[in-house]
């Protein structure tokens, strides 16, 4: 089976990591702060905290901001869970910002009176975490000149993103946000097994997500050393780091094969009725997902099925986040975010990852012909 996503581990990420496994050092070693200021030069920020997940680094994020219970905290209905998760973790409400049917990332207009109408009713967000879906910038702009006005922060969800670029800068600057979050499970861009990244521009985010992500303790000399708040154990290991340290070097070249597998995808199929993310000018997408849109008429469970039964493993990002039943319990329903749930009904992701050979790709390409012209009416 050809998997929609997959990691490419070398000879030199192994090395990378039996050195550290030989050492003295598996955990709270200098691997994790040399991958941390890796990651912050390669974005243009001052600070990064590494953590054990994306989720955590989103977690982190929103209690760093101050995100409590009474707080309500806005993100997209098409992301993964974790998106929305993180603010019920620190007790807040959540509510969603229906998306784009182009660029698949929350829609600016929406945004607007979504802002206008709350602001009225004396009930606006105390964070937007922005999700950039594939791996393409949402609006970045026009995002934080809105949230400037409503004094809104913003938390760019940048899992899929990292070597990105908005308007000639990183994804994850933070010139338009307050934290950016990133995530290395295998799927996402680089891999550190699990493990997630927050970076900012400011020094008194960073200094309280560093607590947060150990215990909340701070410590003094000798054997000192004080809780002050209520942390966790969010750590990433050295393991862990040298592993995502050694990915990152490769990184500009993973966003370079991603996206010529993708034109040619494009070129290949562009003639098939399939619809596919529009990439607006000045911004590059990682590719993180190849997401098309079938045909409304498509049967897209035989689709599936059909594409699974030819070797290729194709998959759904996502189901909209507001159907799941928890969120439904909270008062959610179907019919809520209308232009999210017609994207999830004909979304289909097909395989891209890096180390894709092209004759993988010309099986793919081969199965979802055959497959529109057997389903496709
Ligand atoms: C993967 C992902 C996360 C969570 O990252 P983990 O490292 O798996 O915890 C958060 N948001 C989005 C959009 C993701 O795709």
């Amino acid at each position: 089976m050809i998997p929609y996503g997959r990691q490419e581990v070398t000879e030199e990420d192994i090395s990378a990591v039996i050195e550290v496994l030989k050492s003295d050092r598996l955990t709270q070693g200098e691997a994790v702060t040399d991958f941390e200021q890796a990651v912050a030069q390669y974005c243009g920020v001052e600070y990064a905290v590494a953590c054990n997940s994306g989720t955590s680094a989103l977690h982190l994020a929103c209690l760093a901001l101050g995100i409590g219970s009474g707080d309500l905290v806005w993100t997209s209905p098409i992301t993964f869970l974790a998106s929305a998760n993180c603010a019920k973790y620190c007790g807040a409400d959540v509510d969603f910002i229906d998306i784009c049917p182009q660029t698949f990332c929350i829609d600016t207009q929406i945004l607007t009176s979504k802002f206008k109408e709350s602001d009225a009713k004396g009930k606006l967000p105390k964070a937007l975490i922005v999700v950039h879906f594939a791996g393409l910038s949402a609006n970045m702009e026009v995002i934080s000149q809105l949230c400037r006005q409503y004094n809104v922060a913003i938390i760019e969800d940048a899992a899929h993103a990292l070597g990105g670029k908005y308007c000639g800068q990183p994804v994850g600057c933070c010139k338009y946000s307050d934290i950016s979050i990133f995530s290395f499970h295998p799927v996402k861009m680089i891999t550190t097994g699990e493990g997630g990244m927050a970076v900012t521009q400011s020094e008194l985010l960073a200094t309280r997500m560093r607590e947060l992500c150990s215990h909340g303790v701070v410590r003094g000399d000798a054997w000192e050393y004080e809780q002050r708040v209520l942390g966790f154990n969010y750590r990433l290991t050295d393991i862990q780091a040298v592993l995502g340290l050694s990915q990152l070097q490769r990184l500009d070249n993973y966003v370079e094969q991603r996206r010529q597998l993708a034109v040619h995808y494009q070129a290949c199929l562009g003639d098939d009725g399939l619809v596919w993310q529009h990439e607006p000018d000045l911004i590059v997408n990682t590719y993180h997902l190849f997401v098309v849109q079938l045909p409304e008429s498509t049967d897209r469970r035989a689709f599936y099925n059909f594409m699974h039964q030819r070797g290729v493993g194709v998959q759904v990002h996502y189901i909209p986040v507001h159907t799941q039943p928890y969120y439904q319990q909270q008062g959610f329903a179907w019919g809520d975010f209308p232009n999210a749930e017609t994207f999830y009904q004909r979304a289909l992701s097909l395989p891209l990852f890096p180390t894709m050979t092209d004759q993988q790709q010309e099986v793919v390409i081969n199965a979802v012909r055959d497959g529109m012209s057997l389903l496709c009416a």
